[in-house]
């Protein structure tokens, strides 16, 4: 395989099959709570409330303590309904966190790295639901290493996160470290400005980096492999 000598790997999009899991936490966390309405539009609108606020943190403008529940009481606010959006909050926590679908492949792909790279998980997630979710889902044993941004108060894009999780590592030089990623801000953006490799996980075809340009882009976590061993580039 490849001259890397570790490899970064984003949890959420790139281990973790985020979107199905996030569906069936909140599901179940709404049920709970008794919020009535069609179960496709309030998951449409947490999803578009939660992915403003996830920008708002990783610009730097709110912490991940404030934001577990700020993004539940605007919620909450825009579906016009009176609730608790602290409680809201930890129901759907705890769900997450048990919450351990995989994306296609993914444990597939970790069991083929791991005996010939230090694996460090990489993530701007919330600490309990990550370790939580790791060690549900039986993936504790391939990685060196979780740095998770809520432990350390620094988060992707910053060059800061990467610096740790290169420490956990054994401080390799940065051009022989592969980040990988389904975030073309977070993960590809603050990559190559940490001076790493990176390895996209794009959506689907249609989706275009713009202008950063990845050294690798894949479409599935299982092809992640394949340009380990050919060490092709795609440009
Ligand atoms: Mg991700």
């Amino acid at each position: 395989m490849t001259d890397y000598e570790a490899i970064f790997l984003d949890a959420d999009g790139t281990i973790f099959d985020y979107d199905q899991g996030e569906e069936w936490a909140l599901a179940r966390t709404f049920q709970e709570a008794g919020l009535e309405g069609d179960p496709v539009q309030l998951l449409e609108l947490y999803r578009e409330v939660n992915s403003r606020i996830w920008r708002e943190f990783e610009a730097g403008g709110i912490s991940a303590e404030k934001l577990k529940s700020e993004r539940f009481r605007r919620f909450l606010n825009q579906m016009g309904v009176e609730g608790d959006p602290v409680n809201l909050s930890s129901t759907y926590l705890d769900y997450l966190s048990q919450a351990t679908f995989l994306l296609p492949g993914a444990r597939e792909v970790l069991e083929k790295l791991q005996p010939h790279y230090p694996l460090i998980l990489l993530t701007n997630g919330l600490s309990r639901v990550q370790r939580r979710r790791v060690e549900g889902a039986g993936l504790g044993g391939f990685f060196q290493e979780l740095i998770i941004s809520e432990e350390l108060g620094v988060a992707k894009p910053g060059p800061a996160i990467f610096e740790q999780a290169r420490k956990a590592a054994g401080q390799p030089p940065h051009s022989r470290i592969l980040m990988v990623g389904d975030s073309l801000e977070s993960d590809i953006r603050g990559g190559l400005e940490a001076g790493l490799q990176v390895c996209w996980l794009r959506e689907d075809s249609s989706c275009d980096p713009g202008s950063l340009e990845p050294h690798y882009i894949i479409d599935e976590i299982k092809q992640l492999p394949r340009i380990l061993e050919g060490g092709k580039s795609n440009g």
